[in-house]
């Protein structure tokens, strides 16, 4: 927590990137330093996101936390306690504008609130309320994923089927990661069609994965 002019003060956190950057294992790694810094804790994730185990946050790499689903982000207000001292939030995309107010009111009563969430949608246009907890956000930190199709730096998030609607849960069958060369928002064929040819995949690969491997 900020130490402010002499009075301890509530702040926002954000992860972002694009699916498989590793957002969840950053916010469980971060909650579970809160755990052994034996400040109270709680979780939320929001009920659309009922990709796994739902009274968990899980990562692609299988690590949980504990979490409660809520259906609203004025639901986080409702359940938290008074002794809780910091809050995180997974799948912030998925909530409506109102998860923005919901934050400052936690910061502003003194929590620590974190937050994990996709930064763009499947075409790479700006997620939800992403942008507005990104410009309220004291810390900031935009993970990269690794692109599947030439192995550099992701930070798209490739849908691979056809489905037109913005929010379609799935994780390793119907997205990837896909970095700006090979990402297609405009992708409506077959799944893994690779955006460029191979040919000019091959060029920027070596340069790619390098910044990758510096930057991960
Ligand atoms: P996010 O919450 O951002 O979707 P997770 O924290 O759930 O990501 O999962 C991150 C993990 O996903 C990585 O540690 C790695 O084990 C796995 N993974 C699978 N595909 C990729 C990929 N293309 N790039 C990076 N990590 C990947
Ligand atoms: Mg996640």
């Amino acid at each position: 927590m900020f130490a402010h002019q002499g009075r301890y003060s509530g702040w926002i956190e954000v992860v972002c990137g694009p699916m498989f950057s590793g957002k969840t294992e950053e916010l469980i790694r971060r909650l579970k330093l809160v755990q052994i810094a034996k400040q109270r804790v709680q979780i939320f994730k929001p009920v659309i996101d009922d990709r796994y185990d739902e009274a968990y946050i899980m990562s692609h790499s299988a690590q949980r936390f504990e979490c409660e689903p809520v259906s609203t982000a004025k639901e986080i207000l409702d359940k938290i306690h008074d002794n809780t001292r910091v809050v995180g939030i997974d799948e912030a995309q998925f909530y409506s504008e109102e998860i923005a107010d919901v934050a400052v009111k936690l910061a502003n009563r003194g929590l620590r609130v974190i937050l994990a969430g996709l930064d763009q949608d499947y075409k790479g246009r700006p997620f939800g309320s992403m942008p507005t907890l990104l410009a309220l956000a004291e810390s900031v930190l935009k993970l990269k994923a690794i692109c599947k199709v030439c192995g550099g730096l992701a930070s798209k998030t490739q849908r691979l089927t056809t489905d037109q609607g913005t929010v379609v849960v799935g994780s390793g069958e119907a997205y990837e990661a896909r970095c700006r060369a090979c990402f297609d928002p405009d992708l409506s064929v077959e799944r893994a069609v690779p955006a460029l040819p191979l040919s000019k995949k091959k060029k920027h690969e070596p340069e790619l994965v390098k910044k990758a491997e510096a930057s991960l």
